[in-house]
């Protein structure tokens, strides 16, 4: 062995080895970016010489760096952050929050928002464009849904965009439309957002940068030493890039990149896991419907609060066949986001036929969210080899799930332990900005939040999800994912120990201190003094 560059003592270190004896740990040394010991305060002593840094861990709890493997990286970063609207308990309020942004900026200035979930407002309906009308008459307005997959926009907004009552629908697209007089009523969804999406100001690089570096600089704060960031648009990968180039990326990156740019991709013959340690191309990503909070979902039977809806598949059987082919044939993994049953039965036969067209041992495709299952859903999951990412946080705020879906598919959703009992590997995310990004939340969720105990995590397989499981989601399994020789030294201190803590308090501990690669790239006040010495 070389020269030794930091070492960690005292700690209690849950290293997430596969091997049962290699458990727990004192102590780690790192060189280079990577652990190269693993073991006791002695053992861990005695490879330091005079330059080697020394940080004392007080007895605190180390875990591998945390994984999230779902997080729109810029809407996290700003664009809807502007107001957010999670916690609005009316219709009254959200207009008044327009309100002030009308009296705050020039006429003419967009304002964007996000977050608002018309079941938990008092009105118990969409916002309408004429809300926003009354309070905001010469401001373009867009308030997108908790989910993404809709939002309410008002008049100057639909100018704008170009949306009238002639508009043809873009394909997988909604413009919800007043039975009176045809007029759009303001709420677009799906596809049809795009309309809306093109029409807003574009931020430039610089800004795209600081978006960026803001959301990156929330995760590590939170733990996050990787996540998988779904690109919203290519801009956002040069950003990326130049923030690395300035030595501002503090944590690694697996490009999730929607399908739009898979011809660019596969003719540059660029495949999965392309890159280095820090920035990497993941996944194609497919979106193939919409969500259950706004019943864009696309559901084998209609949903049980709105009996007239099934829901929405964005593409045709044939389209998406097409896609998953030319996907899979570039050697890019998939990641395919289905949350209905109804198209998530799709999006299985068509792996199961490409599959055995062109069988590929290890292709990892993942079905992101796969929230409304079955056994036979699962059980082709299984069989055809798919991680499936879940982002457990759902399970807490979709309140409304057993009116939603009724009691017997609400049981069969988020059903993490079945997914994980049948032998699938299930990654954790959290859906950013979605849902709060916060691996320690997401295993609060995941071993608390369902309304059915059976479909509950035990800790330890809530920890698995959001690290070495994760690992295995982007092929790195080998290089992260737990503290072990070899790997990159990722690592994070809680405050306390999950293991010693009750299950309902798991969400209240926080993160002291991130490592990344060997470098600390964030510490809480309270380890502030930790220095190296
Ligand atoms: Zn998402």
């Amino acid at each position: 062995m070389s020269q030794i560059d930091l070492i960690l003592l005292n700690g209690n270190i849950i290293t997430m080895s596969s091997k049962k004896s290699d458990g727990h740990a004192q102590a780690i040394a790192i060189e280079k970016g990577k652990f190269v010991a693993v073991g006791t305060n002695e053992k861990i002593l005695s490879l330091a010489d005079e330059t080697t840094k020394k940080l004392d861990l007080k007895n605190k709890t180390v875990v591998p760096g945390f994984i999230d493997t779902h997080v729109h990286g810029e809407a996290l970063g700003d664009r809807f952050s502007q107001m957010n609207l999670r916690n609005v308990k009316s219709i009254k309020d959200i207009q008044q929050r327009v309100k002030n942004w009308v009296n705050r900026i020039p006429e003419g200035q967009w304002i964007l928002g996000r977050g608002w979930d018309q079941d938990k407002l008092a009105e118990h309906r969409y916002p309408s464009i004429s809300d926003l009308d009354q309070v905001a008459p010469r401001n373009p307005v867009f308030l997108l849904r908790v989910c993404g997959h809709l939002g309410v926009t008002n008049s100057r907004a639909l100018q704008l965009a170009g949306i009238n009552k002639d508009t043809k629908l873009p394909q997988g697209g909604y413009i919800d439309k007043s039975l009176e007089n045809a007029e759009p009523s303001g709420i677009v969804g799906e596809n049809a957002l795009e309309l809306i999406y093109r029409v807003l100001p574009v931020s430039n690089e610089r800004t795209l940068m600081d978006v960026c570096f803001s959301a990156v600089q929330k995760m590590v704060e939170k733990g996050i030493t990787t996540v998988h960031w779904i690109v919203s648009s290519p801009k956002e990968i040069l950003a990326l890039q130049k923030l690395e180039s300035d030595q501002r990326l503090p944590l690694r990156i697996y490009l999730i990149i929607p399908i739009e740019h898979l011809n660019k991709l596969a003719g540059l013959g660029i495949q999965t896991g392309f890159g280095d340690d820090k920035i990497k191309i993941g996944c194609v990503k497919i979106l193939a419907d919409g969500s259950l909070g706004a019943r864009t979902a696309a559901l084998k039977q209609p949903y049980s609060d709105a009996p007239g809806t099934r829901g929405m598949l964005l593409y045709s059987k044939k389209q998406l066949k097409n896609f998953v082919e030319k996907t899979h044939k570039a050697d890019l993994q998939l990641a395919i986001h289905a949350i209905g049953d109804r198209t998530i039965e799709m999006v299985l036969e068509i792996l199961e036929k490409v599959l055995q067209k062109r069988p590929k041992e290890q292709h990892r495709h993942r079905l992101e969210h796969a929230s409304v299952l079955s056994p036979r859903l699962i059980n082709k999951m299984k069989n055809l080899g798919i991680v499936v990412s879940v982002q457990p946080h759902f399970a807490i705020s979709d309140s409304w799930l057993i009116n939603r879906l009724g009691e017997s598919r609400a049981r069969q959703t988020y059903a993490f332990k079945s997914l994980i009992s049948s032998g699938i590997i299930a990654i954790g995310g959290s859906d950013a900005p979605i849902e709060p990004v916060d691996p320690l939340l997401g295993i609060y969720a995941a071993v608390n939040g369902l309304k059915y105990p059976q479909e509950r995590l035990s800790l330890d397989e809530a920890f698995r999800i959001y690290t070495v499981d994760a690992a295995y989601g982007s092929f790195e399994e080998d290089v992260k994912g737990s503290i072990e020789i070899g790997k990159l030294a990722d690592l994070v201190v809680l405050s306390k120990d999950p293991y010693k803590t009750s299950l309902d308090q798991v969400g209240e501990i926080k993160v002291e201190l991130t490592m990344v690669g060997g470098t600390i790239v964030f510490r809480s006040s309270d380890f502030q003094k930790a220095a190296l010495s």
